[in-house]
């Protein structure tokens, strides 16, 4: 399982997001502005919105 430790760039305020073993397809928040983050891409790193719906994501 590829996990990665690192900063993405939040696409809501454009503040650096640090990320600590984060999965692709995680979802994050973010601490500056606290939107839901997807990690669509660990290498590199790229963060998108994540869709509002669906919050039991979980298995
Ligand atoms: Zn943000």
């Amino acid at each position: 399982m590829n996990t990665v430790t690192g900063s993405g760039e939040c696409p809501e305020c454009f503040d650096q997001v640090e990320l600590k073993d984060v999965m692709q397809n995680e979802i994050v928040q973010c601490s500056s502005c606290g939107a839901d983050l997807e990690v669509t891409s660990i290498d590199p790193i790229k963060l998108e919105l994540a869709p509002e719906e669906e919050e039991d994501w979980g298995e």
